[in-house]
C-alpha cells in the first residue's frame, strides 16, 4: 500500500530571524525572535504572525472536520461495490 499522503503544505513554526511583516495583514508586524507560522507550498514561502495564523488553521480545522463528516457519512450510505 502507498504511504499515506498529507494534503497540507509544510506548517513550521519558528522564530523570526528579523523582524518582517505578517503576509495578511501589512499592519502586523513580527519582531525578530518571536514566534511566527512559516509556510512552504511548493515553491511559495508565507510567513504569518501567530494571531493570524491561529486564527486561519482554526478556520481550516472546522473545514476538515466537515469534510472528513461528509466522507464518513458516505462511507456508510454510499452503495458498497461488489
Ligand atoms: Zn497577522
Amino acid at each position: 500500500m502507498p504511504r499515506p499522503k498529507s494534503f497540507l503544505p509544510q506548517l513550521i513554526v519558528d522564530p523570526a530571524e528579523r523582524a518582517h511583516k505578517c503576509r495578511h495583514n501589512k499592519e502586523h508586524q513580527i519582531l525578530r525572535g518571536h514566534t511566527r507560522l512559516t509556510i512552504k507550498d511548493g515553491r511559495d514561502v508565507l510567513r504569518y504572525c501567530s494571531s493570524c495564523a491561529v486564527k486561519f488553521l482554526q478556520a481550516d480545522l472546522e473545514e476538515i472536520r466537515s469534510v472528513i463528516h461528509q466522507l464518513e457519512s458516505a462511507l456508510n450510505s454510499d452503495p458498497v461495490q461488489s
